[in-house]
């Protein structure tokens, strides 16, 4: 699959957009500043030779004329419009930069995706910064009009954005604009100090983000993002909340991703720590990553109504890690200390088995019997670390079990394929995921290994722009616990800093499903019966 995002496009004068310098023209970073003032404030914040600031004058009309016949005409690199905004926004203060998400002139929209990405770049730098809607007018607004465009969702109005914004697209194009007070004209700049201090603050972090712009491929890995384990832990959790009503308590996060367990938090669902957090006779469901027998004798004993989303591959595990102990062996289990995972499959035979992590856990390790000595995993550890520790297991254990299937479960060895895969061909990989998350960190160390350099990111935001100067090529992938959106969400990003082409290596494709615990199954409706005459 391949499928290009260009930069978003706007009619614009075709004498505006002409090249009639190529050989002149350079990447790195065109400020266009509406005020002397503003132009100067930037001026002083740069530290590239490359990057440029150019005045065009106040009002829609005079940019748009000054934009045509300066600079732009032969610049290809990315292109950000600074300058002073009144805020439409209560929270906002002078000083406070608003990142555009999208342009407008009350007619035509331009969106400005990667917005938030510039704007988490500006808060990195210690800047107030936020994403948001900008509006360009013509004159100064009124009091009704400011409650007009504030609740019409505007962050923020200026003169002159929408016009600019027009004259450079088809290159890459931001908007920062810094708050100056509640109204906006020659008087503003006096009164907006704080504002030109922020413009001058952010000036680097425009260079960075012109350093980041370039038209790249993403490859996208294939199979990524949400298994079947954890698919059905979030449906049990919805289906709790539709059928029992909300609140419905959850042990420990459902699944290891911010963006899942806040949108179950936004509907009602309360994640807790421990049981001792749970009301009596109140509803608990255990998440996918299992619990040992003694939470579940805890539940009990408290009288919970326990809904268990324990991923059947986890459950797996805990029933050879019971069979093992029940046949005398000694269980090794191969794991990371402290993972939710780990602690409920060693609490189902705490006395039987012993965690080893590395292969120098192994070397220091000794048991009662060595021919009695079995090996398990955790479901979610990289193939290639494991299968070394489990190789100096056997080494030291000739006659040692193992389990019936692999332990690690047929998604995260799926997803370290696919990221191989987009690895060999990329500069850098992203890997969409939380940093609790076992399987999307094993993502991560998957592609160093590989040689190519990688990060872990919960969503767009996160992005370090730093991390894409030079880069052509981007991996794109998620781990098991990461929702599918984040990875849209990231392309979109990426877009806003010159055409992406996304381009899927699909290297197997899943089909696993795993069914409901009866707790949360839905009764089949009743169907009219027919009229049988007697
Ligand atoms: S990563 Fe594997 S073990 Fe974990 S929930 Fe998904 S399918 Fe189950």
């Amino acid at each position: 699959m391949t499928e290009t995002i260009p930069q978003p496009r706007t009619e614009v004068a075709a004498d505006q957009l002409e090249d009639t310098a190529p050989e002149s023209a350079k990447p790195g970073l065109l400020v266009l500043s509406p005020l002397r003032l503003e132009a100067n404030a930037v001026r002083r914040g740069l530290t590239q030779p490359t990057s440029r600031v150019q005045h065009t004058g106040m009002g829609a009309t005079r940019a748009r004329k000054a934009a045509g016949k300066g600079q732009l005409n032969s610049f290809r690199g990315g292109v950000v419009v600074m300058g002073t905004a009144a805020s439409l926004s209560d929270d906002l203060r002078p000083g406070d930069l608003v990142v555009a998400t999208e342009v407008s002139d009350g007619e035509t929209t331009v969106p400005l995706p990667g917005a938030e990405l510039l704007a988490a770049e500006l808060r990195r730098a210690g800047l107030t910064a936020r994403a948001g809607r900008l509006i360009t007018v013509q004159k100064l607004v009124k009091s009704a009009e400011r409650v007009r465009l504030a609740a019409a969702g505007y962050a923020a109005a200026d003169m002159e954005s929408a016009a600019l914004v027009a004259a450079a697209a088809g290159r890459p194009v931001a908007v920062i604009r810094a708050i100056s007070d509640s109204g906006f004209g020659p008087g503003m700049v006096t009164g907006g100090m704080a504002a030109l201090r922020s413009l001058r603050a952010a000036a680097p972090v425009a260079e960075k983000w012109a350093a980041a712009c370039r038209e790249r491929t993403v490859l996208l890995a294939g199979p990524r993002s949400f298994c079947a384990g954890v698919e059905r832990a979030i449906e049990i959790v919805e289906r709790a909340l539709e059928m029992r009503g909300a609140p419905v308590y959850v042990r420990k996060q459902i699944v290891h991703n911010t963006r899942v367990v806040s949108d179950l938090e936004q509907r009602g669902a309360v994640f807790v720590d421990e049981l001792g957090e749970v009301p009596d006779g109140a509803t608990v469901v255990f998440s996918a990553h299992g619990v040992s027998p003694a939470v579940r004798e805890d539940a009990s004993g408290r009288g919970l109504s326990v809904i268990d989303a324990t991923c059947p591959l986890v459950s797996k595990v805990h029933a050879e890690a019971r069979r093992f102990a029940r046949e005398g062996y000694t269980v090794a289990l191969i794991g990371h200390a402290g993972h939710e995972e780990v602690e409920g499959t060693l609490g189902e035979a705490p006395e039987s088995t012993v965690l080893v992590q590395t292969a120098e856990d192994v070397a220091q390790l000794s048991v009662d019997d060595p021919s009695k000595i079995a090996y398990l995993m955790q479901t979610t550890l990289a193939i290639d670390e494991a299968a070394d520790v489990a190789g100096a297991l056997r080494d030291k254990f000739p006659q040692m079990r193992a389990p019936g299937s692999d332990d690690i479960c047929y998604a995260t060895t799926n997803r370290q394929a696919a990221v191989r895969a987009v690895a060999a061909e990329a500069d850098l990989v992203l890997v969409a995921g939380s940093a609790n998350s076992s399987n999307s960190v094993r993502l991560v160390e998957r592609s160093e290994r590989a040689g190519t350099p990688a990060h872990l990111i919960d969503g767009a935001t996160d992005i370090d722009l730093s991390w894409l100067s030079g880069v052509s090529v981007v991996g794109l992938t998620a781990g098991a616990s990461a929702p599918p959106a984040v990875v849209s969400e990231i392309i979109a990003a990426l877009s806003g800093l010159g055409t992406v082409t996304v381009t899927e290596r699909v290297t197997t494709t899943e089909s696993v499903q795993f069914g409901l615990p009866r707790e949360v199954r839905r009764q089949p409706e009743p169907q009219p019966q027919p009229d049988v005459a007697s």
